[in-house]
């Protein structure tokens, strides 16, 4: 496959894994970057010494050295966190949560390619103006940290490549060969995919979670803690407590009170199913199966050919 995505990054298949946290260690970004696509470490749940040693494990594994790491711009540490990365020649770098304008001509005059997620027409122009190399534009139907317009995947590609010239990569509710082609004849020349590579083999999630992700079915993600930061959970028992405080006109405060500190760290890396918060996408509902990540990526592209074969034939 050849397109603007693939040049980018210089890999095989225009399909990027998410970063995201406690999921995205150096295990499965490798393992992505081995098997053709470009794997990302999500650094958002690393303190800048974890990260390093990430960085460092993940260019030992990778055949080529070429993967990339999210920065959700929310990050406490994100100076340290930015050493970090240029000072281990990181190539590319994902940034998300935040205002493009901030980091990315940093990054650009330490020659690095910079892609920045949106979930608005707004944000991918601001990005664009920034000069980021390409934009993830992430539906409604995504895991955790979710825009505020609610724009579902189908709706919002269309409308930012619109907006925007440069690559747009499509996120939220793909996980299937067929998915990445209607995102692709929607206009997205690559696909960030997040869910199902958190039931891989080698992702950091603990195996309490990815045992979550695939016994559940359609209807159990809700978006939730909207007046703090919209994000998307498997219901348990942590989302229904946020549910009836929210029903009750829980103040932000409460709010805050209610989430603390390292939920996400509890459910998706401890795996307490209960108490902890755990981020996964609508799709979540047609993964049945911990695969390798090379199983997975194998398995999208040959429905992805097998799907354009069969649309090409019925015209
Ligand atoms: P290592 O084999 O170096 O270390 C594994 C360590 O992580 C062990 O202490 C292990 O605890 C702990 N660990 C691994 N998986 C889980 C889990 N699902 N739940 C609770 N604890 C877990 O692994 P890596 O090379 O993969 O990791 C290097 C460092 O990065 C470690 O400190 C690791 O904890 C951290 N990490 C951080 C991630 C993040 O998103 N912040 C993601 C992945 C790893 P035990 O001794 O009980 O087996
Ligand atoms: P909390 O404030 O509840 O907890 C912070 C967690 O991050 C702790 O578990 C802590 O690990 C870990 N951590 C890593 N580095 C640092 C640091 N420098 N200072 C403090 N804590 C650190 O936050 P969340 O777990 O909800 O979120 C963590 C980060 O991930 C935030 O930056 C947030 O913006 C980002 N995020 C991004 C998402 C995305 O979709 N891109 C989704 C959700 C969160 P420990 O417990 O070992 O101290």
């Amino acid at each position: 496959m050849d397109n603007r995505v693939t040049k980018l990054f210089n890999i095989k298949y225009p399909i990027i894994q998410a970063g995201m946290i406690w999921c995205s260690g150096w295990e499965l970004a490798a393992a992505v970057t081995n098997a053709g696509g470009l794997g990302v470490i999500g650094s958002g749940s690393m303190y800048p010494d974890v990260l390093r040693e990430h960085i460092q494990k993940c260019k030992k594994a990778t055949n080529n050295g070429i993967f990339a790491v999210n920065i959700p711009m929310l990050y406490p540490d994100i100076d340290k966190h930015m050493e970090v990365i240029v000072s281990e020649g990181v190539k590319v770098v994902f940034t998300s949560a935040g205002n493009p304008k901030t980091w990315t001509s940093f990054l650009k005059e330490k020659g690095i390619i910079v892609v920045h997620v949106i979930a608005n027409a707004k944000f991918a122009q601001k990005a664009e103006e920034a000069g980021v190399d390409a934009i993830v534009a992430e539906g409604f139907e995504a895991g955790g940290h979710n825009g505020r317009e609610e724009t579902t995947t189908f709706c919002l590609i269309p409308i930012i490549k619109k907006a925007v010239k440069i690559p747009v990569i499509a996120a939220g509710g793909i996980a299937t060969g067929r998915a990445m082609l209607a995102s692709m004849a929607l206009g997205a020349e690559g696909v960030q995919i997040g869910s199902r590579f958190v039931a891989s083999e080698e992702s950091s999630a603990n195996i309490n979670f990815k045992n979550a992700v695939i016994k559940s079915n359609e209807g159990d993600t809700k978006l939730t803690l909207k007046q703090l930061t919209p994000v998307r959970l498997l219901k348990n028992k942590f989302f229904d407590d946020v549910q009836n405080a929210e029903n009750n006109s829980a103040s932000v405060d409460e709010l805050s009170k209610l989430l603390g500190r390292g939920r996400a760290k509890k459910g998706m890396f401890e795996g307490d199913l209960i108490e902890g918060e755990l981020e996964i996408g609508q799709v979540a509902a047609i993964i049945k199966e911990i695969k390798s990540a090379k199983d997975i990526i194998d398995e999208i592209i040959t429905e992805y050919k097998q799907a354009k074969a069969e649309l090409i034939k019925g015209f």
